[in-house]
């Protein structure tokens, strides 16, 4: 059995796997995709110490890091159970395989909800983005829109006003759905137009980059187009936490409860990351939490193992 036994191999995992690798302790992690969502990303410029990189790279630096230290990686493998016991916690693989850990250590990052039209994949990176915090900057001065009302999507909406030129929020319902007073914030700044009732149907390009985005009035049926350089999707971040459900504490977004120290609702069990109530998913953020939850699993094994 592992001291700690890591469920994902993104910048939390990562960081798990190294702070207590460092503690001398057996150490494993279980990913299906060792780099987790940077993979997806093309430029990275706010990960403090590094002014800028690439997505993939930064998941390569991520994996070297922990091969330099004593962990046994198990990367290509999805947990699809976790089993508590007396003193030790059992992570079922959808290949059959059982792992053991005295502590575990949840991971498992989340994944942006997609609009499903044509163009949001072939134009990802290029034009369709998920997060403001990470891309915002990259659209400064250009035409942006923003689809979503609830609170994600009129915060970004704020955000990205004091950024670009113009940003269209795009909403499917008939009214926002974000508090009022991110709405009242939202409808005193100038730059910004608030579409309703509008259902996204296409984003366009040259075939290199955005150009433009179609929507159905919902109202008058008709097709409109806007012309813009930049789409952000913000429909909701859904945690991967289905195959923890009714194993341990969730929120109402499914994500995993955490206390300060990454304690779950389970007596050895942490957590980190985006998968966690942790606020603002960003990698910083999750690779810090990540080393929390490491050093509270070995506190956990120093008070509990009596060897
Ligand atoms: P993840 O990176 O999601 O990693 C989760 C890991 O768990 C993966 O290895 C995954 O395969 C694994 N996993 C999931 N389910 C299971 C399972 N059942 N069994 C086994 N393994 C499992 N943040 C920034 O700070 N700056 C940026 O510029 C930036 N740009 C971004 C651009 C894009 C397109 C995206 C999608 C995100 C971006 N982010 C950015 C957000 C950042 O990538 C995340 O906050 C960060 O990766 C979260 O790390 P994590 O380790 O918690 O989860």
């Amino acid at each position: 059995a592992y001291d700690v036994l890591i469920v994902g191999g993104g910048p939390a995992g990562a960081a798990a796997a190294v702070y207590a690798a460092r503690k001398g302790i057996r150490t494993g992690i279980v990913a299906e995709r060792f780099g987790g969502q940077v993979l997806d990303t093309m430029a990275i410029e706010n990960f403090i110490s590094v002014q800028e990189t690439e997505g993939p790279k930064f998941a390569v630096a991520l994996e070297q890091h922990v091969k330099a230290y004593d962990v046994d990686i198990m990367n290509l493998q999805k947990a699809q159970a976790l089993v508590p016991g007396k003193g030790m916690t059992e992570v079922r693989l959808a290949d059959g395989g059982v792992l053991k850990g005295k502590t575990v250590i949840l991971a498992t990052g989340a994944r942006w909800r997609e609009i499903n039209v044509p163009g949001e994949r072939e134009y990802r990176n290029s034009g369709v983005a998920y997060c403001p915090h990470c891309d915002g900057p990259l659209f400064k001065g250009k035409r942006v829109a923003v689809i979503g009302g609830g609170n994600s999507g009129v915060e970004a909406a704020i955000d990205l006003a004091g950024l670009v030129a113009h940003v269209t929020l795009i909403e499917f319902g008939d009214e926002l759905r974000a508090d009022a007073v991110l709405q009242r914030k939202l409808r005193s700044l100038s730059n910004v137009t608030i579409i309703m009732s509008a259902q996204t149907t296409e984003i366009h390009g040259d075939g290199k980059k955005v150009n433009g985005l179609s929507y159905k009035d919902r109202n008058s049926g008709e097709t409109l187009k806007v012309e813009l350089e930049g789409v952000f999707v913000q429909i909701g971040l859904v945690p991967n936490t289905e195959w923890l459900k009714d194993t341990l504490a969730l929120s109402r977004h499914g994500e995993v409860e955490i206390d300060a120290r990454g304690q779950t609702s389970l007596p050895g069990v942490f957590a980190a990351g985006d998968c966690t109530t942790v606020p603002y998913k960003q990698i910083v953020i999750s690779a810090g939490d990540g080393a929390k939850a490491a050093l509270s699993a070995f506190d956990h094994l120093i008070r509990t193992s009596v060897s």
